[in-house]
Order: structure tokens, then C-alpha cells, then sequence
């Protein structure tokens, strides 16, 4: 049985004016019966590790160096990550690998040196607009998956994010047989390679908003979201944790 998730990702915003909003949420949600994940920038990670000490609210990085140490300025490794308290972080999504040129080969190292140090990893694949309309969608993701997606992978370690490039911070959204399609496509693949991974999380994001989230929810193998702008809020971001729950 599959555990849900509820992952938020602030990406670049909040400073520690919004470590209040925090703890207010992991107030609400003492006793979930999903999991509950917050990404904040790297700044915040230590006080928000514990903002929320008393709950079983996780905090985790949103990108981390495929080293441990060395010359990398302005780089943060994954155990300096979980030396701040994070047990996840992002990778590969489509804003570093759009921004920075992130390859799937460069995530492959990032989760692989996550893995190594206890992390979770949630890898995010996904289209652009073009390649969907394009009809390279499976073909894209499915070339995502081979190279982002290190062998040291389990259903303990890692979650996979479907993120269409071109739903993150639109407003618009697949269809859910588009989700269905995809998320069916993600599990055969990883069944073809990983021996756990009918208990891997598949994991949707772009645009969820409290009033899509049942919808979505409702669709089979997505086991949660992966929550952008709607995360910043707890306003937003407390109603889809609990349809999440709902739809357990
Ligand atoms: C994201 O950044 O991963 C995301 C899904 O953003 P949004 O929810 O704002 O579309």
C-alpha cells in the first residue's frame, strides 16, 4: 500500500517571516494520514526543520550538488541537506533543467549521491508544450525516466513527479486520461526495471489548486502531488492535503 504524499515546493520564495504560515500547517495537520513534505529555499531549512520538530511534517532541499564537498560555489550538497535536518529534495525539475541546462544524466548523479546519504529523492520528468503537441510525450518522459533514475533506487528512496512543463504555474492542466496516460506509462517503465515498483510513489504536479485536487486525486497511480504556488499558502495548500486524505 502506497503511502500519499503532499509535497510543496516554494522554489525561490519565503524568508523567515513565513516560518509562522509553517508551523500554523504542521499545527493543523498533527496527525495526518498522508505525508506531508515542504521544500523551502536552502535559507530556511534549518529553522524550518524546527518550526515543525514536534510534527511529522518533513522538510526537504530543492536541488543539491552530485559531490559531497569541493570547489562549488554557491552549490549545496545532500549532506549538507540532511545536516540541515532535510530527509528529500527536489531534482531535475523542469525550471533547473529549462534555467541551468540540467540534464537527465546530471539528475541521475544528484539523486545518486542523494540515495547514498539517506535522502529521498523526488525526480521530476515531464514535456514541454511542443513535444506534446508533437505527440513526443511518452517517448520524452520515457527517456527522462532510463537516464534521470539511478539504479540505487527503491520505493523507500525515491518518488517520481510527473510535471508537465507547460502546467507548472499556468493554471492549466492535462486532462486526467492525459494524467492516466502518463502515470500508467511511468509505472509499466519503472516495473520493467525496479523490482519494488508497484510501491514507488507517482506523484502529479502543475497547477494543483484546492479546487482541482479531488479530480486529480481521483485518478489512478497518482499517489499525491507535488505543489507549487498553492504551496506558499497554507490557505491552498491545508484543503488539498486533506482531499489527499479523503481520497485514500
Ligand atoms: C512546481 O513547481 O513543481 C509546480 C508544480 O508549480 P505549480 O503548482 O505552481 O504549478
Amino acid at each position: 500500500m502506497r503511502r500519499k504524499l503532499a509535497a510543496g515546493n516554494w522554489k525561490m520564495n519565503g524568508t523567515r517571516a513565513a516560518l509562522g504560515a509553517l508551523e500554523a500547517l504542521s499545527r493543523a495537520h498533527a496527525d495526518p494520514s498522508v505525508d506531508i513534505l515542504i521544500c523551502p529555499p536552502a535559507t530556511l531549512l534549518a529553522e524550518a526543520v524546527e518550526a515543525v520538530a514536534a510534527f511529522p511534517l518533513a522538510i526537504g532541499g530543492q536541488d543539491c550538488h552530485a559531490e559531497i564537498a569541493g570547489a562549488h560555489t554557491g552549490d549545496i550538497s545532500a549532506e549538507m541537506l540532511l545536516d540541515a535536518g532535510a530527509t528529500a529534495v527536489i531534482l531535475g525539475h523542469s525550471e533547473r533543467r529549462e534555467a541551468y541546462g540540467e540534464t537527465s544524466e546530471a539528475v541521475r548523479a544528484k539523486a545518486k549521491s542523494a540515495q547514498a546519504v539517506g535522502l529521498t529523492t523526488l525526480i521530476c520528468v515531464g514535456e514541454s508544450l511542443t513535444q506534446r503537441e508533437a505527440q513526443n510525450t511518452l517517448d520524452i518522459i520515457g527517456a527522462q525516466l532510463a537516464l534521470s533514475i539511478p539504479d540505487t533506487s527503491t520505493a523507500e528512496n525515491c518518488v517520481i513527479a510527473y510535471e508537465p512543463c507547460w502546467a507548472i504555474g499556468t493554471g492549466l492542466t492535462p486532462t486526467p486520461a492525459q494524467i492516466a496516460e502518463v502515470h500508467g506509462f511511468i509505472r509499466a517503465t519503472l516495473t520493467a526495471r525496479f523490482a519494488d515498483a508497484g510501491d514507488m510513489r507517482l506523484l502529479y504536479g502543475g497547477s494543483v489548486k484546492p479546487g482541482n485536487a479531488a479530480e486529480i486525486f481521483g485518478i489512478g497511480d497518482v499517489d499525491g502531488a507535488l505543489v507549487g504556488g498553492a504551496s506558499l499558502s497554507p490557505a491552498d495548500f491545508s484543503p488539498i492535503i486533506k482531499t489527499l486524505e479523503a481520497a485514500l
